[in-house]
């Protein structure tokens, strides 16, 4: 697998490049579209904002509460010390996580290439440092794509979300322990919830002996094993390449290109660890002692994650979010691609916080974002957040019932007026647009119930043939680019993404189709929705960069899966094709954990059953878990586990090679626009985003 670090190194060199493209490719283009691109812009092709994208967006500020500006007190509250260093250094050597290249949003109050809601989220995320949330609760924030906190215990300091990477989390621990943790142990850590930006560091702070040894308790929700990995393994190539898109991976940070992602600047690139929780939270409500002091934990399943859950502090009237609450509209359908999830059972866990703790509540702070002080507030954020989610789902389907489809859904459902005008129900991480899609997909999944749209045609084959009743290619053309010169681009969107997809190698169109997703790009308030077209427009224009191949999975991640788990992406990995006429039985039975699975190949298809075995196998494989881990790292391969003898073959051997030889590697870099497969001559450059975690997908 090649990781998204070493992907995005491969960028073609940027900001002092001038158009390269020869004449004829632009011949026929208006003068705004030959135009060179802004000085500073990242491509040699981009484009300034239009007129009509700065028109949107003045209007788009008019309408937005400008004059609430707390969060910007709240943001800055408490603020104990800056971090030292806007870069921090992976073990491996490079740039694990840099605020350096985000200075450019404090050196101008707002750039006509983005929205001022944006703009602004995107500031308050530079709130790198230590902070007191009250006396004995403090938070580094601005290290990560999320924060750390640090309650004192009686004895030592609980650690909220240990950040997505042991380097990050280290930094963090580093600066609280001078200024304020001292040399107090940690005595325990929280993991909020299952996504990897919220336990991945947490090797930076514990080490796994004292774990063991019984002096660091590591605390999470019900089913957090099970949810860690599981949620990214099956999709998790498409989802690793989807994220191109909507993190913006390939683009570099830039007025016109990445400004933040919403819940936080970006994903660290360091090394990513997990150590299983110790104790496990398995009631809906359940009080535990830790450290001497009462926590409140309030168990919220399939909300924000899969396993989730709050945590209330009643002696310090401290209330603990989790990624339940934070200062967004969070996604309820997932751009990178997630099973959606359930706004109306979130809202209700919102309203259960607000009623068993929020009414008496002095400050609520959670893992991404910045403390909320004072009842009033944290129950006005409560009570937004809690309508926000049931007024989605509830309108939606309202909409829905009177015949409103997954295809009208984002242009006629609006949040209402009042809720936003709040900044926290504002779209930085789900947007209204994606979200609505989404509870429809929920509840009534992807067919309109048109039968035109049934079983339509593949783009490709159908786009030839609107391209010929359009008149041909000179024709679209010509009206994409009046078009575009109106500023009507999701007109033009329509009829060029027709065009390329008729005449993948046709330039000029993919060229003019990218000036059409970078105006959209830059109108977007919702990061994500930005990223995805600007990344779009990146391919359309200098097609998907070469990158080296790497394993990237960490040893904890793989250990974290569990056999079956394993056995059932084998099944998705096997190529059918390659499996026609096999037909085999399997027994694999693992001696140190007790599990045994029967294994079968039949009608070109690999499925596993656990806790039964065949009564004639074809070939029995008896191999300890921990050796079996080797061959899922891939650090082993089945030949020398075998030779080692730790790999015990009864029967056909032969069978293992009839099996690897259907089995097929993913790789992320398949192409999404038509005509933009791999250049095979890739520039050198470092890239501007340095790494993103291989095997985690954080939220
Ligand atoms: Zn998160």
């Amino acid at each position: 697998m090649i990781t998204r670090r070493r992907f995005a190194r491969t960028l073609p060199i940027v900001a002092t490049a001038v158009v390269a493209s020869g004449k004829s490719m632009l011949e026929g283009r208006s003068v705004l579209a030959q135009q060179r691109a802004p000085i500073g812009h990242f491509d040699p092709k981009g484009k300034a904002p239009s007129k009509y994208t700065v028109e949107v967006l003045k209007r788009a500020r008019s309408e937005l509460p400008f004059a609430d500006d707390r969060d910007f007190e709240e943001q800055r509250r408490g603020l104990i010390a800056p971090m030292p260093d806007l870069q921090i250094k992976a073990d491996a050597g490079h740039v694990a996580w840099d605020m350096e290249r985000f200075q450019f949003l404090l050196k101008q109050p707002e750039f006509d290439s983005v929205h001022a809601s944006l703009n602004r989220i995107s500031v308050l995320n530079m709130n790198y440092g230590l902070y007191e949330v009250i006396p004995g609760i403090y938070q580094v924030r601005g290290f990560d794509l999320s924060d750390i906190s640090f309650i004192r215990g009686k004895t030592g300091w609980i650690v909220i979300d240990p950040l997505t990477t042991a380097e990050t989390a280290r930094a963090a621990l580093k600066l609280f322990r001078q200024h304020a943790g001292g040399d107090l142990p940690v005595t325990a850590v929280i993991y909020s919830h299952s996504h990897g930006d919220h336990w991945g560091g947490v090797r930076g702070i514990v080490d796994e002996a004292d774990v063991r040894a019984g002096k660091v308790t590591v605390i999470g929700p019900r089913n957090f094993m099970q949810h860690t990995i599981s949620e990214n393994v099956y999709a998790g190539n498409a989802m690793n390449r989807r994220l191109f898109y909507q993190y913006g991976l390939l683009l570099p940070a830039s007025p016109y290109g990445y400004v933040g992602q919403g819940l936080g600047q970006g994903v660290p690139a360091g090394s990513i660890g997990l150590i299983a929780p110790t104790r496990i939270i398995e009631e809906d409500i359940e009080d535990v002692d830790v450290d001497g002091i009462k926590l409140v934990f309030q168990n919220t399943p399939d909300t924000e994650a899969p396993s989730e859950m709050n945590t209330y502090f009643p002696e310090m009237k401290a209330l603990w979010m989790a990624e339940n609450v934070t200062a967004t509209l969070h996604n309820i359908y997932t751009l990178r691609g997630a099973p959606v999830r359930d706004p109306l059972n979130w809202s209700k866990f919102i309203g259960q916080a607000l009623y068993r703790f929020g009414r008496e509540a002095e400050v609520m702070f959670a893992s991404h974002h910045w403390p909320r002080w004072g009842n009033a507030r944290v129950q006005e954020v409560l009570r937004g957040q809690r309508d926000l989610y049931a007024n989605m789902n509830n309108q939606v389907l309202h909409l829905a019932n009177q015949g409103v489809t997954i295809n009208e859904i984002h242009n006629v459902y609006e949040v209402p007026a009042s809720l936003q005008k709040m900044w926290f129900n504002r779209g930085y991480h789900g947007s209204p647009q994606h979200n609505s899609r989404g509870v429809i997909q929920r509840y009534l999944g992807f067919w309109d119930a048109n039968p035109a749209t049934l079983i339509p045609l593949s783009p490709a084959d159908s786009a030839p043939l609107y391209v010929d009743m359009m008149g041909g290619a000179d024709r679209i053309m010509a009206r994409a680019q009046q078009l575009h010169d109106e500023g009507q681009y999701l007109l033009a969107q329509e009829i060029l993404n027709k065009l390329v997809y008729a005449q993948p190698h046709n330039q000029m169109a993919k060229d003019l189709l990218a000036d059409v997703f970078e105006q959209i790009g830059y109108q977007q308030e919702n990061p994500g929705l930005r990223n995805s077209y600007l990344a779009g427009a990146y391919e359309l224009r200098q097609g998907i960069p070469a990158g080296e191949m790497a394993n990237s999975s960490s040893p904890d991640v793989i250990r974290a899966m569990s056999t079956e788990l394993f056995l059932n992406f084998l099944g998705i990995r096997m190529d059918s094709a390659k499996a026609d006429g096999l037909r085999f039985t399997i027994n694999l039975i693992v001696p140190d954990n007790g599990e045994k699975f029967v294994i079968e190949m039949e009608n070109a298809t690999l499925t596993n059953l656990s806790g039964f075995l065949a009564d004639k196998p074809d070939l029995t494989i008896t191999i300890n878990r921990v050796d079996l881990e080797k061959i899922m790292a891939g650090t082993k391969t089945v030949e020398e586990q075998v030779a080692s003898g730790v790999m015990q073959l009864d029967g056909d051997a032969g069978l293992l090679g009839k099996l690897a030889s259907t089995i097929a590697d993913f790789d992320p870099r398949f192409q999404i626009m038509p005509g933009t497969k791999i250049r095979e001559a890739a520039v050198k450059t470092a890239g501007p985003y340095e790494a993103v975690p291989g095997a985690t997908i954080p939220e």
